[in-house]
């Protein structure tokens, strides 16, 4: 590092407020800090700035029916559809501009301009409705990031189908498990994929997954892999481009929707219990992600705007699909791994196409701290304007690697916390308005009434660890767990509402994690309440320990759970990765307790700290922290199915027994 680095570096660590650039916020959709008083003072009528994003067939007549809590109704007698606001509405100015930029792993590339797209959306849902699909079918689309997937997405949504889609890293029986829930008939899939440049079979999965629903299911096939593979197919299955062929140039009439009519189903991951049947709304959630778009991730037409997610999970769904084609813009698609063929592969992609938003995961920005600087320092990257982030929290250090090694210290970052249940984001800064501190997602978005509390449901003080609980409805929300409205109440309102009461002031959503809020209303989400350590008595968070570790010098990555212990209950058990070109020595482990204790106290001194090469992760890239509390308790290991590298348990547990 030359002197001139180590300077900046030392600024850096030092510094925890950042404003947003003056070159952002002069061109920024949202700039005016009013926002947040307006729509204090215009609840719910501040969210008709969100459902003017879109076009509507029928007017709506109400924002918000709150009769029958906490079954809450928006925009109701409101008609539109879906695919006709992420397509035909953009035909006349945008129709030769492109939506989707496709960018398959061996470096096949797709581009599909708004009239292609519309074209082939048409195609498929033609074909679809010859298969027999209407209105209200769900239609299970089980398919890696091809452009396929957007496509039947679309499709179904201009049928009024509601889409279940099932993320293709998922096992035959999870797949069977959902359609049997979804009760559903249909399914799209395709022969395979291709991953590190290997061809890997994909349909043999499906038909073993089929195979385990109590009903027939016709298939719908892509075939992605050509000569390379020649997949099986099951009498009731038939080729994707045999059926689009018959349809050519076929127009199919967008079918009116009614606000509240469902758009898609999605099960939540599952890191938690069983998979719950999250239901969202064509007009709530498509003014919500509309909204979000444009005030969070300042998204114009004439971006070029990457969200690095799977469309499998509900960020790709809101952030690549639904989004960014309301918006008009063009939306990256990347098939490949970040590491394939080189680390690389992220920076080239921003430097070929001038992307001008990147969205991705922290766990993927620790990846890239690992893999070292030198990467992205290999290209330019300078048509970045804007950061974001969601899934986890991000630790102030690699914030801050992401704020200088990514953006230049010239986009501003967007720390954005939301889930699977909420449609789209809730808390993160206004890039355009608010100052942004890092390891603090930020306040509440305008019109998201946010509250930390105790045990008894009251605010605690600023400073204080307590629950996240959002006191107000808002149009994104998911209506109710697939008909299930009895474990709806129970999983997210049941602990804050007073469940006999019919005033909506009565009812509390509360989404399961633990925060703290700051003086200036800036939450720290710590994680998911069932993530906290009870060491003698005090409550510990574990994603505040691992941040402190996460700060020490040398450290990628760490997750931390509790061990039974005799005296104090529990202990803190830390697992850590270590930098390229760093040791996981005694020195390093000193260097991690100390570290702990300077931020958090003795309280939090792990009692063993264990190096690892790898966590064990869920495909979505979350920590299991599950399976790490079997490791550090010597139990025996539950299910490892939904791990993406169930492998490493056995190597972290020899760690274990050995140290
Ligand atoms: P499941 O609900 O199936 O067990 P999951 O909660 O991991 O899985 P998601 O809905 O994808 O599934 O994730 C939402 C959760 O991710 C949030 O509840 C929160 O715990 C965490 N999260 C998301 N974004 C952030 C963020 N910016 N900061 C902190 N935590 C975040
Ligand atoms: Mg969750």
């Amino acid at each position: 590092m030359s002197e001139q680095d180590i300077e900046l570096e030392a600024r850096l660590a030092e510094q925890d407020e950042f404003e947003p650039p003056g070159s952002f916020v002069e061109q920024a959709n949202v700039s005016d800090p009013s926002i947040y008083d307006e729509f204090a003072e215009d609840w719910p009528g501040c969210w008709e700035h969100a459902a003017a994003l879109l076009d509507w067939s029928t007017a709506y007549e109400q924002v918000l029916d709150d009769s029958n809590p906490p079954f809450y109704e928006w925009f109701t007698g409101g008609e539109l559809n879906a695919s006709a606001n992420c397509l035909d509405r953009h035909l006349d100015e945008r129709g030769d501009e492109t939506a989707i930029e496709w960018i398959g792993e061996l470096g096949e590339t797709r581009t599909y301009t708004y009239r292609d797209l519309h074209r082939e959306v048409n195609e498929f849902a033609a074909a679809l409705r010859e298969q027999g699909v209407e209105a209200d079918d769900v239609v299970t689309l089980y398919m890696p990031m091809v452009p396929e997937l957007p496509i039947a997405m679309l499709a179904c949504a201009r049928l009024g189908a509601p889409h279940s889609v099932v993320f293709a890293g998922f096992s035959a029986n999870a797949l069977a498990t959902r359609m049997e829930s979804a009760d559903s008939s249909v399914l799209v899939t395709c022969d395979g994929y291709y991953r590190r440049g290997e061809a890997l079979e994909h349909k043999p999965k499906a038909d073993e997954g089929v195979a385990g629903v109590g009903h027939d299911v016709t298939g719908v096939v892509v075939d992605r892999l050509g000569d390379e593979y020649d997949h099986p197919m099951r009498e009731t299955d038939h080729d994707y481009d045999a059926l689009v062929a018959d349809h050519a140039e076929s127009e199919v009439e967008p079918v009116a929707r009614d606000a509240e009519d469902m758009l898609f189903l999605m099960y939540t991951s599952g890191t938690t219990g069983e998979p719950k049947g999250v239901k969202h709304t064509t007009g709530g959630y498509l003014s919500w992600v509309a909204w979000t778009s444009h005030a969070v991730l300042d998204v114009k037409p004439e971006d070029t705007y990457w969200c690095s997610a799977d469309i499998g999970w509900i960020t790709g769904h809101s952030y690549i699909v639904y989004g960014p084609l309301s918006s008009g813009t063009t939306t990256v698609m990347y098939e490949g791994t970040p590491d394939y063929p080189d680390k690389d592969r992220l920076w080239e992609i921003v430097d070929e196409y001038d992307v001008t938003q990147l969205y991705t995961a922290p766990t993927a920005i620790r990846s890239f701290m690992k893999w070292g600087e030198e990467y992205p320092a290999r290209h330019d990257l300078s048509s970045l304007r804007l950061l974001g982030t969601v899934g986890e929290p991000i630790n102030p250090r690699a914030w801050k690697w992401y704020y200088r090694h990514i953006g230049s210290e010239s986009c501003p970052v967007v720390d954005t916390w939301w889930q699977t249940e909420t449609g789209g984001m809730m808390v993160t800064t206004l890039p355009g308005v608010g100052n942004m501190k890092p390891g603090s997602a930020g306040p509440p978005l305008p019109g998201v009434d946010a509250d930390i509390v105790d045990a008894a449901g009251e605010t605690v003080a600023a400073g204080q660890a307590g629950y996240l609980t959002i006191q107000k409805p808002w149009p994104g929300m998911l209506r109710t767990l697939y008909r299930n409205d009895e474990r709806f109440i129970e999983e997210y309102w049941a602990e804050y509402s007073d469940t006999d009461s019919e005033d909506p002031d009565d009812w509390v959503y509360f989404p399961e994690d633990g925060a703290k809020i700051d003086d200036d209303g800036y939450l720290t989400v710590l994680g998911r309440v069932d993530d906290v350590i009870n060491v003698s008595g005090h409550r510990l968070g574990t994603m505040e320990i691992e941040s402190a570790i996460v700060g020490v010098e040398g450290v990628a990555e760490a997750a931390v759970v509790g061990g039974d212990h005799e005296v104090k209950g529990e202990a803190v058990y830390a697992y850590v990765i270590t930098e390229d070109g760093y040791a996981g020595d005694d020195g390093m482990r000193d260097g991690i307790i100390a570290g702990v204790e300077d931020g958090i106290g003795p309280i939090a001194r792990p009692e063993a700290v264990v190096f690892t090469p790898e966590l064990p992760k869920t495909r979505s890239g979350k920590i299991m922290r599950r399976l790490l509390e079997d490791i550090a308790n010597g139990e025996e290991l539950g299910n490892t199915n939904t791990l993406r590298n169930p492998e490493i348990v056995e190597e972290i547990q020899q760690h274990v027994g050995g140290s």
